[in-house]
């Protein structure tokens, strides 16, 4: 797959603001940041997207994701927080290595949502005979 900047990160050849680095994983600081603490958390080992990425890593991020939100928190004060991970352009992704963000939400006691990440969610009602197939569907695909 293509490089990324991301992997220069891992390199050591871009600099970054270092949270967390282990063999599998490494967290830093968003460069253009949603809230003060915007955390990025990757895999070492390059994919595009989470459904490529092998178990491995994870496991790794999986295993270190809940300790870096709690870092992200007491650093910042915020005692909540989105994780976010976008997969594909459609999907808002710009840098196709697979990432979590980790935003810190109202981190100074300011007014809800006054700034910081915006979430459109534009729900509907289900269509249940459409939800019982997709759901017949998906579980065949994951049974073992
Ligand atoms: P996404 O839209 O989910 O692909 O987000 C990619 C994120 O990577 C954006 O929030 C960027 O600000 C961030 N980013 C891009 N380049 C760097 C960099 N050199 N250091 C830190 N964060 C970066």
């Amino acid at each position: 797959m293509p490089e990324t900047i991301f992997d220069k990160i891992i390199r050591g050849q871009i600099p970054c603001h270092r949270v967390y680095d282990d063999a599998f994983t490494l967290a830093f600081l968003d460069i253009n940041p949603i809230a003060p603490g915007h955390t990025l958390v990757i895999p070492k080992h390059a994919a595009v997207t989470l459904g490529e990425l092998d178990d491995e890593s994870a496991a790794a991020i999986g295993r270190v994701l809940p300790r870096i939100c709690r870092a992200v928190c007491a650093a910042t004060g915020a005692s909540q927080y989105n994780v976010l991970q976008n997969n594909g352009p459609l999907a808002h992704q710009a840098v196709m290595h697979v990432h979590f963000h980790v935003i810190p939400r109202n981190p100074r006691g300011e007014h809800r949502d006054e700034a910081g990440l915006g979430v459109r969610w534009n729900a509907t009602a289900i269509d249940h005979a459409m939800a019982g197939q997709l759901a017949a569907r998906m579980r065949s695909l994951l049974s073992p």
